[in-house]
Protein backbone atom coordinates (compact mmCIF):
# COMPACT_ATOMS: atom_id res chain seq x y z
CA UNK A 1 0.00 0.00 0.00
CA UNK A 2 2.89 2.47 0.82
CA UNK A 3 4.79 3.16 -2.62
CA UNK A 4 8.45 3.54 -2.98
CA UNK A 5 8.02 7.22 -3.65
CA UNK A 6 5.92 7.64 -0.70
CA UNK A 7 8.20 5.95 1.83
CA UNK A 8 11.35 8.64 0.25
CA UNK A 9 8.78 11.28 1.80
CA UNK A 10 8.17 9.39 5.05
CA UNK A 11 12.23 8.93 5.23
CA UNK A 12 12.20 12.89 5.64
CA UNK A 13 9.65 13.75 7.92
CA UNK A 14 10.15 13.53 12.06
CA UNK A 15 9.18 10.60 12.91
CA UNK A 16 6.35 9.27 14.51
CA UNK A 17 3.43 10.74 13.09
CA UNK A 18 0.03 9.94 11.41
CA UNK A 19 -0.78 9.70 7.80
CA UNK A 20 -4.20 10.01 6.51
CA UNK A 21 -4.72 8.35 3.35
CA UNK A 22 -7.77 10.73 2.39
CA UNK A 23 -8.83 8.55 -1.73
CA UNK A 24 -9.27 5.96 0.67
CA UNK A 25 -11.25 8.01 2.98
CA UNK A 26 -13.29 9.21 0.28
CA UNK A 27 -13.72 6.35 -1.09
CA UNK A 28 -15.65 4.39 2.32
CA UNK A 29 -17.45 7.25 1.84
CA UNK A 30 -18.66 6.66 -1.69
CA UNK A 31 -19.35 3.05 -0.36
CA UNK A 32 -21.76 4.13 2.36
CA UNK A 33 -23.50 6.58 -0.09
CA UNK A 34 -23.81 3.69 -2.50
CA UNK A 35 -24.92 1.26 0.14
CA UNK A 36 -26.30 2.96 2.94
CA UNK A 37 -27.54 6.74 1.85
CA UNK A 38 -28.89 5.81 -1.32
CA UNK A 39 -30.90 2.75 0.21
CA UNK A 40 -32.64 5.31 2.85
CA UNK A 41 -30.33 5.18 5.67
CA UNK A 42 -29.14 8.30 7.63
CA UNK A 43 -25.63 8.22 8.67
CA UNK A 44 -23.52 10.38 11.36
CA UNK A 45 -20.43 9.93 11.68
CA UNK A 46 -18.75 9.38 15.29
CA UNK A 47 -16.53 11.79 16.07
CA UNK A 48 -15.03 10.35 18.84
CA UNK A 49 -13.54 7.77 16.69
CA UNK A 50 -10.94 10.83 15.31
CA UNK A 51 -12.35 14.80 15.38
CA UNK A 52 -9.05 15.88 13.08
CA UNK A 53 -10.68 19.01 10.80
CA UNK A 54 -9.56 17.45 7.32
CA UNK A 55 -11.30 14.32 7.67
CA UNK A 56 -14.44 16.01 9.45
CA UNK A 57 -14.37 18.15 6.16
CA UNK A 58 -14.16 15.43 4.02
CA UNK A 59 -17.11 13.56 6.09
CA UNK A 60 -19.22 16.55 6.31
CA UNK A 61 -18.87 17.25 2.34
CA UNK A 62 -20.34 13.71 1.97
CA UNK A 63 -23.02 14.58 3.67
CA UNK A 64 -23.07 12.61 6.65
CA UNK A 65 -24.65 13.58 9.86
CA UNK A 66 -22.44 13.63 13.36
CA UNK A 67 -23.01 11.61 16.42
CA UNK A 68 -21.35 13.68 19.78
CA UNK A 69 -20.94 11.90 22.89
CA UNK A 70 -19.54 15.29 24.47
CA UNK A 71 -20.27 19.07 24.62
CA UNK A 72 -17.15 20.19 23.32
CA UNK A 73 -17.48 17.78 20.21
CA UNK A 74 -20.72 19.79 19.76
CA UNK A 75 -19.33 22.93 19.08
CA UNK A 76 -15.84 21.13 17.29
CA UNK A 77 -18.71 20.00 14.64
CA UNK A 78 -20.57 22.96 14.76
CA UNK A 79 -17.21 24.76 13.92
CA UNK A 80 -16.33 22.19 10.91
CA UNK A 81 -19.64 22.89 9.16
CA UNK A 82 -22.38 20.43 10.31
CA UNK A 83 -25.80 21.30 11.02
CA UNK A 84 -27.24 21.21 14.33
CA UNK A 85 -30.20 19.30 12.93
CA UNK A 86 -27.63 16.41 11.96
CA UNK A 87 -26.34 16.15 15.04
CA UNK A 88 -27.03 13.49 17.77
CA UNK A 89 -25.62 13.71 21.37
CA UNK A 90 -25.16 10.46 23.39
CA UNK A 91 -23.11 9.71 26.62
CA UNK A 92 -24.16 8.95 30.13
CA UNK A 93 -22.73 11.65 31.88
CA UNK A 94 -23.81 14.47 30.65
CA UNK A 95 -23.18 17.53 32.67
CA UNK A 96 -25.30 20.57 32.76
CA UNK A 97 -23.27 22.96 30.76
CA UNK A 98 -22.94 20.36 28.25
CA UNK A 99 -26.91 19.47 27.93
CA UNK A 100 -27.09 23.80 27.58
CA UNK A 101 -24.44 23.31 24.28
CA UNK A 102 -26.79 21.21 22.95
CA UNK A 103 -30.52 22.86 23.47
CA UNK A 104 -28.49 26.00 22.87
CA UNK A 105 -27.85 24.66 18.86
CA UNK A 106 -31.22 22.51 18.99
CA UNK A 107 -29.67 19.65 17.71
CA UNK A 108 -31.38 16.43 15.88
CA UNK A 109 -31.39 14.08 19.31
CA UNK A 110 -30.24 14.03 22.48
CA UNK A 111 -29.82 10.35 23.22
CA UNK A 112 -30.71 10.11 26.81
CA UNK A 113 -29.72 7.30 29.17
CA UNK A 114 -31.55 7.23 32.55
CA UNK A 115 -34.51 8.24 33.51
CA UNK A 116 -32.80 10.60 35.86
CA UNK A 117 -31.29 12.28 32.84
CA UNK A 118 -34.69 12.64 30.74
CA UNK A 119 -36.33 14.84 34.04
CA UNK A 120 -32.65 16.94 34.51
CA UNK A 121 -33.00 17.56 30.55
CA UNK A 122 -36.59 18.02 30.52
CA UNK A 123 -36.07 21.20 33.58
CA UNK A 124 -32.73 22.73 31.70
CA UNK A 125 -34.92 22.75 28.82
CA UNK A 126 -37.71 24.47 30.25
CA UNK A 127 -35.61 26.90 31.92
CA UNK A 128 -34.04 27.90 28.24
CA UNK A 129 -37.68 27.84 27.08
CA UNK A 130 -37.33 25.60 24.29
CA UNK A 131 -38.65 21.66 23.68
CA UNK A 132 -35.40 19.37 23.38
CA UNK A 133 -35.33 16.20 20.84
CA UNK A 134 -35.06 13.14 22.51
CA UNK A 135 -34.43 9.62 21.44
CA UNK A 136 -34.32 6.90 24.66
CA UNK A 137 -31.08 4.50 24.51
CA UNK A 138 -32.27 1.35 25.78
CA UNK A 139 -29.41 -1.45 26.75
CA UNK A 140 -31.02 -4.57 24.36
CA UNK A 141 -28.25 -7.21 26.84
CA UNK A 142 -26.70 -8.84 23.48
CA UNK A 143 -23.03 -9.79 24.09
CA UNK A 144 -21.32 -7.95 20.97
CA UNK A 145 -18.62 -10.55 20.70
CA UNK A 146 -15.96 -8.18 21.26
CA UNK A 147 -13.26 -7.24 23.61
CA UNK A 148 -14.68 -6.53 27.02
CA UNK A 149 -14.15 -3.09 27.30
CA UNK A 150 -15.35 -2.04 23.97
CA UNK A 151 -18.55 -3.86 25.01
CA UNK A 152 -22.01 -1.50 25.61
CA UNK A 153 -24.90 -3.07 24.95
CA UNK A 154 -25.65 -5.77 27.88
CA UNK A 155 -26.90 -4.77 31.21
CA UNK A 156 -23.66 -5.09 33.21
CA UNK A 157 -22.74 -2.06 30.93
CA UNK A 158 -23.53 1.44 32.38
CA UNK A 159 -24.81 2.37 28.98
CA UNK A 160 -28.61 3.27 28.19
CA UNK A 161 -31.75 1.84 29.86
CA UNK A 162 -33.00 -1.30 30.40
CA UNK A 163 -36.13 -2.09 29.13
CA UNK A 164 -37.53 -3.18 32.30
CA UNK A 165 -37.82 0.20 32.62
CA UNK A 166 -39.96 0.96 29.72
CA UNK A 167 -43.43 1.18 31.67
CA UNK A 168 -41.95 4.02 34.57
CA UNK A 169 -40.66 5.43 31.14
CA UNK A 170 -44.41 5.63 29.66
CA UNK A 171 -45.67 6.69 32.96
CA UNK A 172 -43.35 10.09 33.08
CA UNK A 173 -43.44 10.78 29.74
CA UNK A 174 -46.63 12.76 29.81
CA UNK A 175 -45.18 15.51 32.42
CA UNK A 176 -42.13 15.80 30.70
CA UNK A 177 -43.29 18.37 28.97
CA UNK A 178 -40.40 20.44 27.35
CA UNK A 179 -39.41 17.01 25.63
CA UNK A 180 -40.14 15.77 22.13
CA UNK A 181 -39.82 11.89 22.10
CA UNK A 182 -38.61 11.55 18.72
CA UNK A 183 -36.80 7.94 18.59
CA UNK A 184 -34.56 5.16 20.45
CA UNK A 185 -31.60 4.73 20.48
CA UNK A 186 -29.24 1.69 20.53
CA UNK A 187 -25.20 1.26 20.18
CA UNK A 188 -23.76 -2.34 21.23
CA UNK A 189 -20.19 -2.17 21.45
CA UNK A 190 -17.37 -1.58 19.14
CA UNK A 191 -15.14 -3.96 16.52
CA UNK A 192 -17.98 -5.80 15.81
CA UNK A 193 -17.35 -8.50 13.17
CA UNK A 194 -19.55 -11.27 13.61
CA UNK A 195 -23.27 -9.94 12.33
CA UNK A 196 -25.00 -12.71 14.62
CA UNK A 197 -25.26 -9.31 16.96
CA UNK A 198 -26.42 -6.98 15.10
CA UNK A 199 -29.21 -9.64 13.58
CA UNK A 200 -30.01 -10.33 17.28
CA UNK A 201 -29.99 -6.38 17.70
CA UNK A 202 -32.66 -5.77 14.91
CA UNK A 203 -35.15 -9.21 16.63
CA UNK A 204 -35.01 -7.08 20.00
CA UNK A 205 -36.15 -3.41 18.12
CA UNK A 206 -38.86 -4.94 16.30
CA UNK A 207 -40.62 -6.05 20.14
CA UNK A 208 -39.41 -3.10 21.74
CA UNK A 209 -40.86 -0.95 19.03
CA UNK A 210 -44.15 -2.26 19.51
CA UNK A 211 -44.34 -1.52 22.74
CA UNK A 212 -44.25 2.16 22.18
CA UNK A 213 -46.34 1.87 19.50
CA UNK A 214 -48.99 0.23 21.71
CA UNK A 215 -48.71 3.53 24.42
CA UNK A 216 -49.55 4.98 21.33
CA UNK A 217 -46.12 6.86 20.79
CA UNK A 218 -45.41 7.22 17.27
CA UNK A 219 -41.05 7.23 16.95
CA UNK A 220 -40.17 9.42 13.84
CA UNK A 221 -36.55 7.77 14.35
CA UNK A 222 -34.64 4.31 15.39
CA UNK A 223 -30.60 5.06 15.81
CA UNK A 224 -28.96 1.65 15.72
CA UNK A 225 -25.61 3.26 16.90
CA UNK A 226 -22.18 1.95 15.26
CA UNK A 227 -20.05 -0.80 16.03
CA UNK A 228 -19.01 -1.95 12.70
CA UNK A 229 -15.43 -3.54 12.53
CA UNK A 230 -12.70 -3.18 11.03
CA UNK A 231 -9.82 -6.18 9.48
CA UNK A 232 -6.98 -5.20 11.55
CA UNK A 233 -5.50 -8.55 10.45
CA UNK A 234 -5.30 -7.79 6.31
CA UNK A 235 -6.23 -3.83 5.79
CA UNK A 236 -4.95 -4.08 2.40
CA UNK A 237 -7.58 -7.24 1.56
CA UNK A 238 -10.29 -5.13 2.94
CA UNK A 239 -9.46 -1.35 3.23
CA UNK A 240 -13.46 -0.74 3.13
CA UNK A 241 -15.48 -2.53 5.30
CA UNK A 242 -18.31 -4.80 4.02
CA UNK A 243 -20.86 -1.92 3.99
CA UNK A 244 -23.03 -3.42 1.73
CA UNK A 245 -23.73 -6.64 3.49
CA UNK A 246 -24.42 -4.46 6.72
CA UNK A 247 -26.83 -2.00 5.45
CA UNK A 248 -28.56 -5.36 3.83
CA UNK A 249 -28.54 -7.13 7.08
CA UNK A 250 -30.86 -3.67 8.27
CA UNK A 251 -32.98 -4.09 5.35
CA UNK A 252 -33.30 -7.87 6.22
CA UNK A 253 -33.82 -7.93 9.63
CA UNK A 254 -35.68 -4.41 10.88
CA UNK A 255 -39.32 -3.19 10.70
CA UNK A 256 -39.43 -0.21 10.00
CA UNK A 257 -42.88 1.66 9.47
CA UNK A 258 -43.55 4.26 6.66
CA UNK A 259 -41.98 7.61 6.62
CA UNK A 260 -39.55 6.17 10.04
CA UNK A 261 -36.30 7.02 9.68
CA UNK A 262 -32.74 4.94 10.46
CA UNK A 263 -30.07 6.35 11.68
CA UNK A 264 -26.84 4.45 11.95
CA UNK A 265 -23.19 6.00 13.76
CA UNK A 266 -21.04 4.87 11.97
CA UNK A 267 -17.06 6.06 13.53
CA UNK A 268 -14.08 3.22 13.24
CA UNK A 269 -15.67 1.62 9.96
CA UNK A 270 -14.94 5.03 8.46
CA UNK A 271 -11.79 6.09 9.66
CA UNK A 272 -9.91 3.57 10.76
CA UNK A 273 -8.09 2.23 7.31
CA UNK A 274 -6.92 5.81 6.35
CA UNK A 275 -4.89 6.46 9.17
CA UNK A 276 -1.43 4.99 9.65
CA UNK A 277 1.10 5.95 12.59
CA UNK A 278 4.76 5.52 10.61
CA UNK A 279 7.07 5.03 13.21
CA UNK A 280 11.40 4.69 12.61
CA UNK A 281 13.38 2.37 14.51
CA UNK A 282 15.42 3.22 17.45
CA UNK A 283 17.28 -0.18 18.44
CA UNK A 284 17.37 -3.27 17.94
CA UNK A 285 17.90 -5.87 21.22
CA UNK A 286 18.38 -9.49 21.74
CA UNK A 287 17.02 -10.43 24.32
CA UNK A 288 16.60 -14.36 25.81
CA UNK A 289 14.04 -15.76 23.72
CA UNK A 290 12.93 -12.74 21.42
CA UNK A 291 14.24 -9.71 19.84
CA UNK A 292 12.81 -6.71 20.52
CA UNK A 293 12.18 -3.77 18.07
CA UNK A 294 12.24 -0.29 19.88
CA UNK A 295 9.74 2.22 18.04
CA UNK A 296 10.07 5.51 18.71
CA UNK A 297 5.62 5.97 18.53
CA UNK A 298 4.46 3.89 21.80
CA UNK A 299 1.24 4.06 24.08
CA UNK A 300 1.38 8.06 23.91
CA UNK A 301 0.16 7.68 20.07
CA UNK A 302 -1.85 4.76 19.71
CA UNK A 303 -3.39 3.75 22.93
CA UNK A 304 -5.46 0.76 21.62
CA UNK A 305 -2.95 -2.63 22.23
CA UNK A 306 -2.26 -1.30 25.88
CA UNK A 307 -5.92 -0.93 26.50
CA UNK A 308 -8.26 -3.39 24.53
CA UNK A 309 -5.11 -5.70 23.34
CA UNK A 310 -5.55 -4.77 20.21
CA UNK A 311 -3.29 -5.83 17.10
CA UNK A 312 -2.51 -3.76 14.43
CA UNK A 313 -0.43 -5.23 11.88
CA UNK A 314 3.05 -3.75 11.75
CA UNK A 315 4.15 -3.44 8.07
CA UNK A 316 8.18 -2.90 7.51
CA UNK A 317 8.47 0.12 4.71
CA UNK A 318 12.61 0.25 4.40
CA UNK A 319 13.64 -3.52 4.78
CA UNK A 320 13.03 -6.72 2.57
CA UNK A 321 15.61 -8.84 4.25
CA UNK A 322 15.09 -12.18 5.36
CA UNK A 323 12.41 -12.87 8.48
CA UNK A 324 13.43 -12.37 12.08
CA UNK A 325 10.91 -12.76 15.03
CA UNK A 326 10.47 -9.45 16.59
CA UNK A 327 8.34 -7.95 19.88
CA UNK A 328 7.61 -4.32 18.44
CA UNK A 329 7.71 -2.20 21.57
CA UNK A 330 7.18 1.71 22.19
CA UNK A 331 10.00 3.57 24.19
CA UNK A 332 7.52 4.45 27.29
CA UNK A 333 7.99 2.91 31.05
CA UNK A 334 5.27 0.56 30.85
CA UNK A 335 5.39 -2.85 29.89
CA UNK A 336 1.83 -2.44 27.93
CA UNK A 337 3.63 -0.56 26.08
CA UNK A 338 3.92 -2.89 23.24
CA UNK A 339 2.68 -3.14 19.93
CA UNK A 340 2.86 -6.39 18.85
CA UNK A 341 4.87 -9.60 20.42
CA UNK A 342 6.58 -12.31 18.47
CA UNK A 343 5.92 -11.41 14.91
CA UNK A 344 7.54 -12.56 12.39
CA UNK A 345 9.33 -9.12 9.97
CA UNK A 346 11.72 -8.65 7.85
CA UNK A 347 14.95 -8.23 9.30
CA UNK A 348 15.13 -4.68 11.01
CA UNK A 349 18.08 -2.16 11.81
CA UNK A 350 18.11 1.24 13.97
CA UNK A 351 16.46 3.59 11.06
CA UNK A 352 13.77 1.31 9.64
CA UNK A 353 10.55 2.87 9.56
CA UNK A 354 7.49 0.87 10.25
CA UNK A 355 4.15 1.44 9.76
CA UNK A 356 1.29 0.73 12.25
CA UNK A 357 -2.06 -0.26 10.02
CA UNK A 358 -5.67 1.11 10.55
CA UNK A 359 -4.72 3.50 13.04
CA UNK A 360 -7.51 6.19 12.17
CA UNK A 361 -9.65 5.83 14.57
CA UNK A 362 -9.30 6.13 18.06
CA UNK A 363 -5.02 6.50 17.46
CA UNK A 364 -4.32 10.10 17.14
CA UNK A 365 -7.43 11.18 19.07
CA UNK A 366 -6.17 8.99 22.31
CA UNK A 367 -3.35 10.41 22.24
CA UNK A 368 -1.47 11.76 25.60
CA UNK A 369 1.47 13.48 26.91
CA UNK A 370 2.42 10.85 29.43
CA UNK A 371 6.18 10.98 29.99
CA UNK A 372 5.76 14.60 28.65
CA UNK A 373 6.12 13.95 24.85
CA UNK A 374 4.78 16.57 22.70
CA UNK A 375 1.88 15.81 20.02
CA UNK A 376 2.89 13.98 16.87
CA UNK A 377 2.90 15.61 13.45
CA UNK A 378 0.07 14.42 10.94
CA UNK A 379 0.41 14.91 7.12
CA UNK A 380 -2.03 13.50 4.71
CA UNK A 381 -2.08 11.79 1.28
CA UNK A 382 -2.60 14.82 -0.88
CA UNK A 383 0.61 16.89 0.37
CA UNK A 384 3.12 14.09 0.13
CA UNK A 385 1.82 13.08 -2.97
C1 LIG B 1 -18.51 5.19 20.08
C2 LIG B 1 -19.89 5.30 19.66
C3 LIG B 1 -20.26 5.06 18.34
C4 LIG B 1 -19.28 4.64 17.26
O1 LIG B 1 -18.74 3.39 17.48
P1 LIG B 1 -17.80 2.70 16.36
O2 LIG B 1 -17.51 1.37 16.93
O3 LIG B 1 -16.59 3.54 16.21
O4 LIG B 1 -18.60 2.62 15.10
C5 LIG B 1 -21.58 5.22 17.99
N1 LIG B 1 -22.51 5.59 18.89
C6 LIG B 1 -22.20 5.83 20.18
C7 LIG B 1 -23.25 6.25 21.12
C8 LIG B 1 -20.88 5.69 20.61
O5 LIG B 1 -20.58 5.91 21.88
Amino acid sequence: MMNPELVNKFRTLQTPFYYYDLDLLRNTLDNIQKHGIDKGYHIHFAVKANFNHRLLQIIRDAGLGIDCVSGPEIERAIEAGFKPEQIAFAGVGKTDDEIRTGLKYNIFSFNCESLQELSVLNELASEAGKKANVAVRLNPNIKAKTHKYITTGLTENKFGITPDKLPELFKILPELKSLNLKGIHFHIGSQIRDMEPFRQLCEKINIIREQFEQEGIELEHLNLGGGFGINYDHPDKEPIPDFKHFFELFSQNLDVSKNQQVHFELGRSIVGQCGNLISKVLFVKKGISTNFAIIDAGMTELIRPALYQAKHRVDVLTSSKSKKYYDVVGPICETSDTFRKDIELPELQRGDLVAIRSAGAYGEVMSSNFNLREKVNTYYSDELL
